[in-house]
């Protein structure tokens, strides 16, 4: 098959693909040609009844979608500017597909990677990126979302050889249908919380499926139920052993969370651009008004800016320098300014911006998730405070 040329982004205004190499580009093309030909035609169906395109997933891995692909790990030659490129061009297509690979390469095998020994990670990684095995991540529970740190009560009771998990989970995205959830859960004997690597068919463990959610409706987000789960040792994350690892997959995937924001916007803010090219009243095409160049512009300003700062901390990354307060400040700046985006760009659709066929409310709605998981603006501002002042003000 030849390989399509890497065209770069409208939205790009910055041109921050400069950074990215030939082979990078490379896949990026594939990638985005794979994306506008097999899900771009269907998501907006999909999205209204609810449903995952499992069709997909084999092709997505064998493109080589699916991988950690943080520079922590060394095992991957990537990027991670790169990997913030492949993030967004995810989710400029879908954002739920974004978040599926999100959470499946990100938080499920970024949390084997970072967190797991050697011999787990040759277990589990080559099968999970073959895409033979799907991950969860189950750390929220129905009781702890933003205070789950300290308020996790989720249950791990050692028993010989084996773990017994009790609690209760909730959002896990790909819950319903994984093959294994990265499972959090605090050891009865000292508090401190661990991970399990907790296949979905043990006894025990239960997901429903949460219906009514108006946004990423793609993704199928459960309830999930640990009613005694037995899970033996060698299931044990080896490397996590208190909840400062478990932030060590946060500060990585926080960020992704930033240009998969990003994408989503640009998603919104081409089909934005597209349809005031198109759309005439006055006489004229809407996109010669000074105040709907106004709207575009204030969309753009905030793409270009977003990726500027993402782009820097991604480059922070790759040298070792990233810490938790560089992607809380991402997530947070990013996600107000793409929720101000995607709002704009709606507006310029008129009453269109409300009907799904022209996908602009897809991406709307989809950024009020985004905005809400891998913790909050308040969350976030919270951790930057810390960071500047020293003083913790959670409570
Ligand atoms: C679509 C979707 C997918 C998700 N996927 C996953 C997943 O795969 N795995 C997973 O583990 N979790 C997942 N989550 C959970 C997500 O991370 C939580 O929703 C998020 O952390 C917020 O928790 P909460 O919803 O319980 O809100 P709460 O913590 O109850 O917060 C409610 C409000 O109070 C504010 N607040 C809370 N504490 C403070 C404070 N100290 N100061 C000021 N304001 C505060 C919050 O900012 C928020 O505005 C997902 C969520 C959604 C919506």
């Amino acid at each position: 098959m030849s390989v399509p040329e890497y065209e770069p982004l409208h939205a790009d205004f910055l041109e921050s693909h400069v950074y990215l190499t030939d082979v990078e580009r490379a896949f990026l093309a594939t990638q985005r040609a794979f994306l506008e030909s097999e899900v771009a035609p269907a998501v907006n169906e999909l999205w209204e009844s609810a449903a995952f395109p499992h069709h997909i997933v084999r092709p997505l891995a064998d493109l080589g979608v699916f991988r950690p692909g943080y520079a922590e790990t060394r095992e991957f030659e990537n990027s991670a500017v790169f990997r913030g490129f492949a993030t967004l061009e995810l989710a400029r297509v879908d954002a739920s597909i974004g978040t599926f690979v999100g959470v499946h390469s990100g938080l499920a095998m970024g949390s084997i990677a970072l967190c797991g020994s050697d011999a787990q990670k040759s277990e589990w990684l080559p099968k999970m990126a073959a895409g033979d095995v799907i991950g969860c991540f189950a750390m929220t529970e129905p009781e702890h979302g933003s205070d789950v740190a300290g308020g996790m009560a989720t249950t791990a009771r050692r028993d010989g050889d084996e773990w017994v998990l009790t609690g209760a989970k909730r959002w896990i995205g790909n819950g319903t249908w994984a093959d294994i959830a990265i499972v959090w859960a605090r050891n009865e004997e000292d508090g401190n919380v661990l991970g399990f690597i907790v296949p979905t068919s043990s006894p025990g463990f239960t997901a429903t499926k949460i219906e009514g959610k108006y946004s990423l409706r793609i993704v199928q987000n459960a309830d999930i139920k640990l009613d005694g789960v037995r899970i033996p040792e060698a299931l044990r994350l080896q490397e996590a052993n208190n909840f400062a690892d478990t932030s060590k997959v946060l500060r990585l995937t926080r960020l992704d969370v930033a240009f998969s924001a990003i994408g989503n916007a640009i998603g919104a803010y081409e089909k934005a651009l597209d349809y005031a090219q198109d759309r005439v009243q006055f006489g004229k095409k809407i996109a010669s008004f000074q105040l709907v160049q106004d709207l575009l512009v204030k969309a753009q300003s905030n793409i270009a800016s977003a990726l500027a700062l993402s782009i820097s901390v991604a480059r922070m990354r790759d040298e070792g320098r990233q810490e938790d307060k560089h992607s809380s400040l991402a997530k947070l700046v990013v996600l107000n300014q793409m929720r101000e985006a995607v709002a704009w760009c709606r507006e310029i659709l008129g009453g269109n911006g409300v009907v799904i066929d022209y996908g602009v409310i897809r991406h709307f709605a989809d950024a009020e998730a985004q905005y809400s998981f891998e913790g909050t603006r308040e969350v976030n501002t919270l951790i930057v405070g810390r960071s500047l002042t020293g003083h913790h003000a959670f409570v």
